[in-house]
């Protein structure tokens, strides 16, 4: 048999190791839908248990909304369940169209390409515009999906530090003689809640001569006046040649993504990328889904502006009580425990008191870097958030770690 016991041992000693690492990943069934309140059942067999949810990319609270709910119902009946087909043979419907057209329409460009997802779209397109004369320059803390993007395109590759515009200067410079160069970054980096600073990048891509790659997954439908994303916020709409996005998130979280930016960036990835070609795009179901979240996004602002305010509630929350936060302005506020274990242990001490928080760590954040992510949602009520905090104050002060500093965490419990 070719999955020997030696085979077999050695996955087994490796699933170990990480497991001894404190770095073993487990998953939680939810038995509800996605909301504010969810049922889960964990760990396996145990009762299931209604806990608030602080994880979910559900920014806008539309993953459940009756009327996103009700436009999918509608796509279903009118438009089938299955395409059955890539889109250039004859995977393509009129809804799928219309969708790229009020992407575009929304983000501020030129033109959109639906993928099947956003790690698609980024999979796909790096490959489909670049060649070996060519050179991409990404920030140090890009997505992994952009990453292996960037792995599956022959072109030339570097780094600059994160959030580092001297350095990025500079590797303009050194790369200033490349035919085509693309600088790489998120729009919000989703571990830390930062967002990139494409007022000065757009600057210094124009200086340079080099194109502007975003990754908006994060921000699209609630960061910037009116939603549009990063490119809003730091007042460059119209100005970022490469767009990709997701709609697993913000924007009804169900799934798909896209490329959207310049006419002929979109045009090469329908000739060539790769997921595009050999993949079904987004079903018709999710598809009516999203056309009906543009709408009303497009028609109001009252679900980003909530958001906002219940973000920055929590935010202050957080503070006053004394805990270490990553600072920034977005939903997503980690807090910051630095130990592996440790943030396991506050994770489980949480849903014990009826939160559910995740803690990260190695490998989706740095070694040393454990936390827990926190997201808020405009499907919180003030109310939740109360909750939540009394909360992480109890576990808090359960593991002493309120009011103390990054450096006396780390000494209590090591890296
Ligand atoms: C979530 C995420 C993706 C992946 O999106 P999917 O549509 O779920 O594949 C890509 N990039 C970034 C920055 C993300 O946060």
């Amino acid at each position: 048999m070719a999955y020997s016991d030696k085979v077999r041992g050695v996955y087994q000693d490796t699933l170990q190791k990480i497991e001894d690492a404190g770095l073993f990943k487990t998953e939680r069934k939810i038995f509800s839908s996605q909301a504010a309140e969810i049922e889960v059942e964990f760990p396996a067999g145990a009762p299931r248990k209604k806990v608030i949810n602080m994880c979910a990319n559900n920014y806008l609270g539309l993953s459940s909304h009756p009327e996103v709910v009700q436009a999918a119902h509608k796509g279903l009946d009118t438009h089938g369940y299955g395409m059955s087909s890539v889109r250039f043979i004859c995977g393509t419907q009129d809804i799928h169209k219309e969708l790229e057209q009020k992407v575009t329409e929304f983000l501020g460009t030129e033109d959109t390409i639906l993928f099947p997802s956003c790690m698609d779209a980024n999979a796909g397109v790096f490959e489909a515009i670049l060649t070996d004369e060519d050179v991409m320059i990404s920030d140090r803390l890009v997505h992994a999906s952009i990453i292996d993007g960037i792995r599956l395109s022959p072109a030339m590759r570097d780094t600059f530090k994160h959030q580092n515009m001297e350095h990025l200067e500079q590797k303009l410079q050194e790369f200033e003689n490349k035919r085509l160069k693309v600088v790489i970054t998120d729009g919000v980096f989703s571990m830390d809640g930062d967002t990139a600073r494409l007022d000065e990048m757009v600057a210094l891509c124009e200086k340079y001569d080099a194109m502007l790659f975003v990754d908006d997954s994060h921000s699209s439908g609630f960061i910037g006046a009116t939603g549009r994303g990063t490119h809003e916020k730091y007042g460059v709409m119209g100005k970022i040649d490469i767009i990709t996005t997701t709609f697993g998130k913000a924007l009804g979280g169900a799934s798909g993504g896209c490329v959207s930016g310049r006419r002929e960036i979109v045009e090469m990835c329908r000739q060539k990328a790769r997921p595009y070609l050999f993949s079904n795009t987004i079903a018709p179901v999710v598809v009516a889904g999203v056309l009906n979240v543009l709408e009303t996004l497009t028609k109001s602002t009252e679900r980003r502006d909530k958001l906002e305010r219940n973000s920055d509630y929590w935010r202050k929350g957080l503070l006053d009580a004394g805990f270490v936060l990553q600072p920034g302005d977005t939903p997503i506020i980690p807090v910051m425990l630095f130990n592996a274990k440790l943030a396991q242990n506050f994770s489980r001490d949480l849903y014990d008191e009826g939160i559910y928080a995740i803690g990260f760590f190695f490998p989706v954040v740095p070694n040393g870097a454990a936390r827990i992510r926190t997201q808020i949602s405009a499907a919180h009520e003030i109310h939740h958030l109360d909750k939540a905090l009394e909360a992480f104050i109890k576990v808090g002060k359960k593991h002493n770690i309120l009011g103390k500093s990054k450096k006396e965490i780390i000494e209590m419990y090591g890296l």
